[in-house]
């Protein structure tokens, strides 16, 4: 993106976050830069990126671009904010399918997200698939 402030043209940003579809491995300047703004914009203002996040679930149906959203910004949002994030994104699951898609991709073991949470994933999303092996406590 042009802008180099902190303000975000919301259009601009979704354009070039779908301007990259991941299985074509050619381009994806535009695309990367989009997802480091919104890397930032969730430190920054976690419930601005959310609602970047269902703009983005809400633009695409490639299951590629669903899946980086959900491994990638959605999983770090979830991770960090567990307690915020996940009773909205179960909701959001129920009526929305570009969330319950990304929410497949989205890895999440019980120490980032306490356990009544990570069931309220599963009654949400089929197929949400929890992170079995998580190495969190050979790091504790
Ligand atoms: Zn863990």
């Amino acid at each position: 993106m042009a802008n180099t402030d902190t303000d975000l043209n919301v259009a601009t940003f979704v354009t070039d976050w779908l301007s990259f579809e991941p299985a074509s491995r050619v381009g994806g300047e535009r695309h990367f830069a989009a997802s480091s703004q919104l890397a930032l914009q969730e430190f920054s203002e976690p419930f601005v990126g959310w609602l970047l996040i269902g703009l983005l679930a809400a633009s695409t149906s490639s299951p590629r671009l669903l899946a980086s959203l959900g491994a990638g910004p959605l999983e770090d949002l979830l991770s960090h904010h567990p307690h915020r994030f996940v009773p909205l994104a179960a909701s959001e699951a129920r009526l929305n399918a570009g969330i319950r898609s990304a929410l497949r991709s989205t890895l999440l073991c019980h120490h980032e997200v306490p356990e009544a949470l990570l069931e309220r994933l599963e009654a949400a999303v089929p197929g949400f698939v929890r992170l079995p092996e998580c190495g969190c406590e050979a790091g504790v």
